[in-house]
């Protein structure tokens, strides 16, 4: 499973950084979140599915 946030889309809302910290970060001094790793570790693909489905923009993006 890999990940990937679309910057355009991401409105500083937050929840994937609450949700799963290992994974999402904010840049610093800009409020857009990206995350540190592309391909997600088994334990962590819950976590990461979860923040992709509460994203309200739809700005992280998934794929196998
Ligand atoms: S939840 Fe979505 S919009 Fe909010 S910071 Fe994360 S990627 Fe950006």
């Amino acid at each position: 499973m890999k990940v990937e946030v679309d910057e355009v889309k991401c409105g500083t809302i937050g929840f994937c950084v609450k949700i799963c910290p290992e994974i999402f970060r904010f840049h610093p001094g800009s409020k857009k979140a990206y995350a540190m790793m592309t391909e997600v570790p088994s334990h962590l693909q819950a976590k990461c599915s979860e923040a992709a489905r509460r994203c309200p923009n739809n700005a992280i993006i998934i794929w196998y």
